[in-house]
């Protein structure tokens, strides 16, 4: 080859390089960009959800609060980048309509928590009505938790944002193990199901907490579903607006729970 020609060519594969490491993701590992693909919308008692499939792990993620913006860009980010089933609440209030009310959707996955959490927004329910309404949501559950639970041992990670009081401390008395780190914010932590996980995750940087037994305390939310179905459940939590935390807490559970172990 003449040599201008080899130092074109030389100088191309650098700008090529350039422009792979330009593309590594925020989200640092895999460098190719996945493929997502819209697989169906699921709905639960009117209660719709958007399925997005990207690449061809088995893994789950699931944002489930329609005001919880900074967690759903997580998650977006995530799902460029890895592989999982990712599902999107279509909502972007944090409660949503059902029946003549409103119901927070983190709050209706047992029968227990969906009796509180029908009765939070509408105090005037006569019996009959609130137990067709606590069974209308009986119905749909089993169809969608099969939806969203993994199979063959895979994670289950809800992302979640808060913004007010609620921190690691309001989970401690509903969890058999805490790790508290003194250089984290209160209100970014983790919470996991399987202790096998705990014990890895209570080495890392971030706050955790194990909550692999129901102490009594079932408020209807995914945790504990996912608990009583013997699913390996993740959640993490941050502040509303904290989106690079977020993103390097999603990161480190993905090296940490799944790329570890591929
Ligand atoms: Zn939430």
């Amino acid at each position: 080859m003449h040599k201008y020609l080899k130092k074109y060519f030389s100088l191309n594969k650098a700008l090529i390089c350039i422009a792979i490491l330009n593309a590594e993701p925020s989200l640092q590992g895999e460098t190719s960009s996945k493929v997502e693909t819209m697989i169906k919308e699921i709905d639960w008692a009117g209660i719709s959800f958007k399925m997005i499939q990207s690449g061809e792990s088995d893994h789950r993620l699931i944002w489930l609060h329609g005001d919880e913006k900074t967690a759903k860009m997580a998650l977006e980010d995530y799902v460029k980048h890895y592989s999982g089933i990712a599902f999107f609440i279509q909502s972007s209030d944090r409660e949503i309509p059902f029946i003549d009310t409103i119901v927070d959707p983190n709050r209706i996955f047992s029968t227990e928590g969906s009796s509180k959490a029908l009765q939070k927004f509408k105090s005037n329910w006569n019996q009959t009505q609130l137990n067709e309404a606590i069974s209308l949501l009986e119905k749909g559950r089993k169809t969608f938790l099969n939806e969203i639970f993994p199979t063959n041992g895979g994670l289950l990670i809800a992302l979640h944002n808060n913004s007010r009081g609620y921190n690691i401390h309001s989970e401690t008395q509903n969890s058999t193990s805490v790790s508290i780190k003194k250089d984290q914010n209160p209100r970014d932590f983790i919470i996991c199901t399987e202790e096998v996980d705990f014990l890895k995750l209570e080495h890392g940087p971030y706050n955790v907490v194990l909550q692999n037994k129901n102490l009594g305390y079932d408020d209807g939310s995914l945790s504990w579903a996912s608990l009583e179905n013997g699913v390996r459940y993740i959640n993490i939590e941050v502040r509303l607006g904290w989106l690079s935390k977020q993103k390097k807490m999603l990161n480190y559970i993905h090296y940490t729970l799944i790329h570890a172990n591929n």
